[in-house]
């Protein structure tokens, strides 16, 4: 997609340090971080969210979720959050499914 911020982040067309990199995932740093630990977890393909994902992208949902695992034990954080914003009202704003992986402090429930 060629007008996908996280699209050129993962072509290299906008330079970012990605901390973890695979054939199907790519993880950043988030730009605004919202705990001492802030990194996205993006699918190298373009998916605009879960609410897109075919039964094709199975082992690409999965392989986020085994990277999520893999960046949490690179960056030490023993307990941490994952989520996944779906849709304008559940706080999404980039259009590339990504997961957050939150960690370094304490966290409530339920998220507002
Ligand atoms: P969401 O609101 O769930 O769609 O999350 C999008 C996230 O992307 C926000 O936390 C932003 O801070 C982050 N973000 C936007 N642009 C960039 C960028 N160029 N590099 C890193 N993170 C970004």
């Amino acid at each position: 997609m060629t007008d996908c911020i996280f699209c050129k982040i993962i072509a290299g067309t906008i330079p970012t340090t990605s901390v973890y990199r695979t054939e199907q995932v790519t993880a950043i740093r988030d730009l605004n971080p919202q705990a001492p630990t802030h990194i996205l977890l993006l699918p190298n393909k373009h998916l605009a969210s879960v609410a897109e994902a075919q039964p094709e992208d199975e082992a690409l949902l999965g392989a986020l979720f085994l990277a999520a695992k893999r960046v949490a034990e690179q960056e030490n954080v023993g307990s941490y959050r994952l989520v996944v914003n779906t849709g304008a009202q559940a706080g999404q704003s980039v259009f590339h499914l990504h997961v957050h992986l939150l960690g370094g402090r304490a966290m409530s429930w339920p998220p507002g």
